[in-house]
């Protein structure tokens, strides 16, 4: 292995490497010698079997490297890194208490100036070439966050935190919160939405339903929906928080109906954890065509629950994974992967679900594909197939090896290798990222 390949740092290029990828079509696809062909657009010209001389000319041969596309997170908190791994065992509304809001209060444009760029590099060096990430409630401090985004080349939707009450904004009358919020993210929306063909784009950010009167969730998605951009929110997360709903909106026949009450419920809609809902409530997320971010790591860090993935997915609601940094202590989605695993091994261990396990490509869909088709961009990114956007990782599979220098990383076939990937998911096994052909700083 030599880390030291000098990796393109921009197209056109061609790679030869081994290549794992979902598929649009279904399933996966894996070569254990491919060329990849990226044109100077950063679009995916070539998917090939390597031929012996008939193959494209190779710029750099990265075997045993395994080429995969960019991972999808859909659910992080810019502001909240620095804390990441700490506070286990409290609850979630101690936890934003003691830990998180006084990280937001103090998100000013030179901690953000300080924390994006570094978060984005993290996010890079986890494999993530796409975030859908939280800001503060400081629109200054946001917009920072998208010029970092801008400069690093990560592709990124990111929201400006609403909220109304519960607030750490106590300087201010309350009264004059929602319209100014409202103000401030249409404004930073009309920015940034779509910048740079649509890789930096606007999510209108309620934080959730305890913090957001029914008026603030009501415009912001009112909004949203005017300017074209994404919503997005916590739906039932935990169980304190979910009674705390139920005492404000007295008249919702539950948490999901305060946000279909507020015409929140779209297909641009994205709701992280969503653990503990009823029957009615899956029925109606699954018509709505609202997107769930799955985040066990949080989940389980938090001890908020276990999500029945398998229930939602037999209704047929739209899901991608979610890192949900800092509740969630490790940006890596393959460790997150590893986390709703573990948590769905745990349901059939304990008679909470009889549905057959994920396969690991079932959950390496769920991080890339899955998150692409949740953000409605499967047709320009989530699997390396010709006329994709070329965002791609490489992965060097043989530090996830248990034992230096016995065995090989080739062991088996994909699944195997796939399995380790997730299940000994290494912080130095991705050795490159790209967004549209270009490489991440990480
Ligand atoms: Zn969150």
């Amino acid at each position: 292995m030599d880390p030291a390949h000098a990796l393109p740092a921009g197209p056109p290029f061609t790679i030869r490497a081994r290549l794992l990828t979902t598929l649009a079509s279904g399933g996966v696809r894996y070569e254990p010698d491919a060329g990849i062909e990226v044109d100077v657009a950063g679009r995916i010209a070539g998917v090939e079997r390597w031929d012996g001389d008939s193959g494209p000319a190779a710029t750099l041969d990265l075997r045993p490297w395994v080429l995969m596309p960019g991972l999808v997170d859909l659910h992080a908190h810019l502001p909240q890194l620095p804390n990441a791994g700490v506070g286990a065992g409290l609850d979630l509304l101690t936890w934003l208490e003691r830990y998180i809001f006084p990280l937001e209060r103090d998100f000013d444009v030179p901690t953000a100036e300080l924390i994006a760029p570094a978060a984005f590099r993290a996010f890079a060096r986890a494999g993530t070439t796409t975030v859908v990430a939280y800001g503060a409630l400081w629109p200054e401090s946001l917009d920072a966050c998208f010029r970092a985004a801008e400069a690093h080349g990560i592709r990124a939707v990111i929201g400006k935190v609403m909220m109304d009450r519960l607030s750490y904004d106590t300087d201010r009358d309350p009264t004059e919160v929602l319209e100014l919020s409202l103000r401030q993210s249409t404004e930073l929306c009309a920015t940034w939405n779509g910048r740079d063909d649509g890789r930096l784009m606007y999510a209108f950010t309620p934080r959730f339903a305890v913090s957001c009167s029914a008026a603030m969730l009501r415009a912001s998605a009112l909004a949203a929906s005017e300017a074209g951009a994404y919503w997005q929110t916590h739906l039932s997360e935990d169980r304190e928080e979910i009674s705390e709903v139920k005492r404000l909106f007295p008249d919702a026949i539950d948490y999901t109906d305060v946000y279909d009450r507020a015409g929140g419920l779209t297909p641009r809609a994205i709701l992280a954890h969503a653990i503990h809902l009823s029957d009615r409530e899956v029925e109606r997320l699954a018509e709505s065509g609202a997107v769930v971010a799955h985040c066990p790591s949080s989940n389980l860090f938090l001890a908020s629950g276990a999500m029945p993935l398998a229930r939602y997915q037999a209704a047929g609601i739209r899901m991608g994974l979610g890192s949900d940094v800092a509740a969630g202590p490790d940006a890596p989605l393959f460790s997150v992967m590893r986390a709703g695993a573990y948590t769905q091994n745990a349901l059939r261990a304990a008679g909470l679900s009889g549905a057959p396990p994920l396969s690991p490509a079932d959950w390496l869909r769920l991080g890339t594909l899955g998150g692409a088709e949740a953000l409605g961009l499967q047709d320009r990114i989530g699997s390396v197939e010709v006329g994709k956007e070329a965002d791609l990782i490489v992965v060097d599979p043989s530090v996830t090896l248990p034992l230096e220098g016995v065995g090989a990383h080739d062991d088996g076939g994909p699944d195997e290798m796939l399995s380790r990937l997730i299940f000994r998911a290494h912080p130095s096994m991705v050795r490159g990222a790209w967004v549209r052909g270009r490489l991440l700083p990480a």
